[in-house]
């Protein structure tokens, strides 16, 4: 297996630390808001290199976090928690948007066939772990603690800029209207481990006693604690986006290996390019901020999205649109038909073709593996073509789930105009009108909502 290591800008051999074992974590999801098509294909890829490392016969310890604490709406110290803001958004409290969204993460993987991880981890569960973490970094002297939080002193620690390849002097502060710098920061890229509940954080719901005082802990520590609690100071692949290059990652990198004396943190970095959709990038404001849900109320199923992902390779920015994602699910239908026949054996899966293999050991070569099925495809192959998708984690014997029909939608789109103009009495009423009809509505924030069969 060859992967390309963010660290070293190559693509290496792989050899993990402990022969034929794997450790392998993956930054997982801010639960605040809903679970997007970036999200999906994010955690697709993670699921496929995964599967590869299995196929290849790896055994793979795979561990992903819930940031459910302590992540701002900027990657660095500015701006308020992604949760709290979450919770003012949509009236609930933090803990139940961090629970909404989880299951929503929760029901979006399952859709794109992504095996759980072996351990799912939420921040929350693990402050005890952070403060422990905190106060090892302290006592090797490389923390100071102002009015406002503890911060990691980065000039202390000389591998600070490896990752991303940055100069530490061209590390500014951004700036924008809702920036709130701490004074009393030494250095623009010093990072905060421990919040404390004073000033702008004064209100903040989620917090816990600390040597510092009551507050909550930054967001970079997390993945640093949760990492070594479960995979130890040493991790053979680390996953994430490339937006984590240069602050989150690099950040952990600093904590991990300063708190340990261990190096390196991580053997195998790994990253993710982004998705954008129809050319743009994918926010609200845009509109263009697409679920499973709204794949599936399309009519596609999200197994024709999980082989439209795979068409791009991770390391390549993918462009999203619904004309391609209509051809792909022509092809999917195609690969259903033809294959439901197959009955793919063991012997099948050892036997599919070397180019294959070589495409997947290629620093996970998608499009060339899939070229590669597609040939098989036309040589009638298809207990193979069968045995190579399953290693992709494609399915194929799972019928389409039946879309929502567009009357219920439209019920649903009314009375969340009706909430919006708080005619509740014309809301509930409509509600009922959806239930009758044997559909269930859950509320999101924003007036977005769920629809979901009744079973
Ligand atoms: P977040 O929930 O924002 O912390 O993101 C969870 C993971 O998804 C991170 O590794 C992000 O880098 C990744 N991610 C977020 N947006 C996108 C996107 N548009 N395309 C690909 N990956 C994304
Ligand atoms: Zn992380």
């Amino acid at each position: 297996m060859r992967l390309f290591n963010t660290m070293t800008k190559e693509v290496e051999d792989f050899v993990p630390f402990f022969e034929g074992n794997v450790s392998m974590y993956c930054c997982g999801p801010t639960v605040y808001d809903s679970t997007h098509l970036g999200h999906l294909r994010k955690y697709t890829m993670d699921d496929v290199l995964r599967r590869t490392l299995q196929f290849m016969g790896y055994k793979v310890k795979h561990v992903m976090n819930i940031t459910d604490v302590g992540h701002l709406t900027d990657d660095a110290d500015m701006g308020e928690d992604k949760l709290e803001k979450g919770a003012r958004r949509s009236g609930k409290t933090v803990w139940e948007v961090a629970e909404y969204y989880t299951q929503i993460f929760h029901e979006s993987m399952q859709a794109m066939n992504v095996l759980p991880p072996h351990i799912e981890c939420k921040a929350t569960d693990h402050i005890p772990d952070m403060i422990a973490l905190i106060k090892e970094l302290e006592r090797k002297g490389y923390t100071y603690t102002t009015e406002q939080a503890v911060y990691f002193d980065v000039t202390k620690f000389a591998r600070y800029t490896e990752l991303s390849g940055q100069k530490l002097a061209d590390k500014k502060t951004a700036v924008r209207d809702e920036v709130v710098e701490d004074p009393q920061k030494k250095h623009p890229a010093d990072f905060s481990l421990w919040f404390k509940r004073v000033g702008r954080f004064a209100d903040h719901t989620m917090h816990w006693p600390s040597p510092w005082g009551d507050g909550f802990p930054g967001w970079h520590i997390e993945c640093s604690a949760m990492s070594m609690r479960y995979l130890g100071p040493h991790i053979d692949i680390h996953t994430g986006g490339i937006d984590h290059i240069p602050v989150h990652h690099t950040n952990e990198i600093a904590q991990s290996e300063a708190a340990t004396d261990k190096h390196p943190f991580v053997k195998y970095w790994v990253h993710h390019n982004f998705l954008h959709v129809e050319g743009e990038k994918m926010s609200k404001s845009l509109g263009n901020f697409i679920t499973i849900d709204d794949i599936k109320r399309k009519g596609f199923h999200p197994m024709a999205l999980r082989l439209l992902f795979l068409q791009t390779h991770y390391r390549q920015q993918m462009n999203f649109t619904w004309s391609a994602l209509a051809g792909v699910q022509k092809t999917y239908e195609k690969l259903n038909t033809i294959l439901s026949k197959a009955t793919p054996t063991y012997h099948d899966a050892q036997n599919i073709s070397r180019i294959f293999h070589e495409a997947l050991a290629d620093d996970l070569n998608t499009p060339r593996a899939l070229a590669e099925i597609f040939a098989l495809l036309d040589e009638g192959k298809y207990n193979h073509v069968s045995a190579a998708l399953d290693i992709l984690g494609i399915t194929t014997e799972s019928k389409p789930e039946e879309p929502i029909p567009e009357h219920i939608v439209r019920l649903a789109q009314e009375r969340a105009q009706a909430k919006k103009t708080k005619d509740f009495a014309r809301a509930d009423e409509l509600r009922e009108r959806i239930e009758q009809q044997g559909y269930r509505i859950q509320d999101a924030s924003d007036h977005r909502f769920r629809l979901v069969k009744k079973t």
